[in-house]
């Protein structure tokens, strides 16, 4: 018998998560001021990631999660930049890079118009919906593919689309545009993970679901959580930092054998 065979598995197989990431790694998240993306940010920041982040309009929140991530030692740069604006994606780019060589993009920024049926949705609704969701996020990887690449001289690295559960679920009498929206996401995440498997990089989402952020006010219904959390199998609503803790597994070292991988995040739902 091969005697490595007995011996007890480590205990501690990973690294501490403190120091999952090497100080060299640089994330760029889009809409990081608040919710998702601004958790996201503060967890990557405690685990040693250099973070850009960027937000549309909303200044004050956007630094308020700066200075909590520079509480953890880290260079951060926040800058406005709005997805569907290709000329602030690359300026957002370009930030990240003063940080030094981009290693993960958090493609996370996202909108919901109210509540519709499909019957009354119009088309300048659904324009916006598909140009921060769905063009926003493919610009966004586009850049990131660009400066990863090894096949451009890059050294490769992860994305994390940020999907819904909303993708699968279809969001009837709700807002089924931002399903589809979604189920975008989730065919840009499979295509692209198997374009760049051999580049270097990572290509995995997350698809949370209801989670206790502004996104439901901008909706129109601020307690939709709380309506609907009976239906969660776990029983209730998930946090912004769950949804991170996710993130952070699929960029991290740990999930290197990860792509194109879905990873629900909805308690259950
Ligand atoms: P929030 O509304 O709390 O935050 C959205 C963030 O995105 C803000 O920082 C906002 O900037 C930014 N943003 C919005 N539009 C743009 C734009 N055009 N350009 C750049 N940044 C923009 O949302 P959540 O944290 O809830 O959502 C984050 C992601 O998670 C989204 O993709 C969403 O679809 C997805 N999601 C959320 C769920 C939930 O229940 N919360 C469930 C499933 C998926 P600013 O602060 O300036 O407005």
């Amino acid at each position: 018998m091969n005697p490595a065979s007995t011996q007890p598995r480590a205990l501690h197989y990973y690294p501490p998560s403190d120091r999952l990431a090497a100080m060299s790694d640089v994330v760029l998240i889009t809409g990081g001021g608040r919710g998702i993306g601004a958790a996201t940010a503060v967890l990557l920041a405690e685990r040693g990631y250099a973070v850009c982040l960027t937000y549309r309009e909303q200044q004050a929140p956007a630094a308020v999660v700066a200075a909590q991530c520079m509480a953890h030692g880290v260079p951060v740069r926040s800058v406005r930049a709005d997805v569907c604006r290709e000329d602030d994606i690359l300026r957002a780019f370009d930030a990240a890079a003063e940080l030094g060589t981009l290693t993960a993009l958090v493609n996370n920024a996202g909108i919901v118009a109210p509540q519709s049926r499909v019957e009354d949705v119009t088309v300048n609704r659904i324009r916006e919906l598909f140009a921060v969701n769905v063009i926003g996020a493919f610009l966004c990887a586009r850049e990131a593919v660009r400066g990863m690449s090894t096949r451009n001289g890059g050294t490769g690295g992860a994305i994390v689309n940020i999907s819904s559960r909303a993708a699968v679920l279809g969001s009837p009498g709700e807002y089924v545009d931002y399903a589809a929206s979604k189920g975008a996401i989730d065919t840009l995440t499979t295509g692209l993970a198997r374009e760049v498997a051999d580049e270097g990089i990572r290509v995995n989402a997350v698809r949370p679901g209801l989670i206790e952020t502004d996104i439901h006010a901008a909706a129109g219904e601020p307690g939709r959580v709380r309506r609907l959390e009976g239906s969660v199998p776990l029983g209730r609503g998930g946090r912004a930092e769950e949804v991170a803790a996710a993130i952070a597994w699929l960029l991290s070292a740990e999930a290197s054998y990860v792509t194109g991988a879905f990873l629900d995040v909805g308690g259950g739902r």
